[in-house]
């Protein structure tokens, strides 16, 4: 598979690896949006939400944890941001399930804005009624 992260988790692709167990790995992007921006990943490929196992997800999501409580201290930031992105309208560059972990300062240029909408008269119990029957026991 042409995965650009299962190519780092097999070494093929060299990184800078910042936390490492048996199901997951984090690394800095060489790219930062800030100088301290992680991606954590799961070793297995999985393409997104959607496709990834609970278990695999909760493994993930306490490196995560992990990874940025690092962070928070090494880069001395005001903030964190943690992002994932689903597919390419969401903005997903790459097909393997990441977490972003991003420093944030007062005042950075970092921008994650959006236009706060309004729902119509009615529209959002809609919204509720759709998304509940889709909503799957756990
Ligand atoms: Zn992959």
């Amino acid at each position: 598979m042409d995965c650009i992260f299962c190519k780092i988790v097999s070494g093929e692709i060299p990184s800078s690896k910042i936390y490492e167990d048996e199901k997951v790995l984090a690394f800095l992007d060489i790219n930062p949006a800030n100088k301290g921006h992680c991606i954590v990943i799961p070793k297995e490929h999985y393409e997104n939400i959607f496709d990834i196992s609970d278990d695999a997800l909760k493994e993930i999501i306490a490196a995560v944890k992990k990874t940025a409580s690092a962070v928070n201290k090494a880069a001395n930031c005001d903030g964190i941001n943690i992002l994932q992105n689903n597919n390419k309208a969401a903005g997903q560059l790459v097909s393997h399930i990441h977490f972003h972990i991003i420093p944030r300062f007062e005042n950075d240029e970092v921008n994650f804005s959006y236009k706060p909408g309004k729902y119509l008269e009615g529209e959002i119990n809609e919204m509720r009624e759709k998304i509940l029957v889709n909503i799957t026991g756990n």
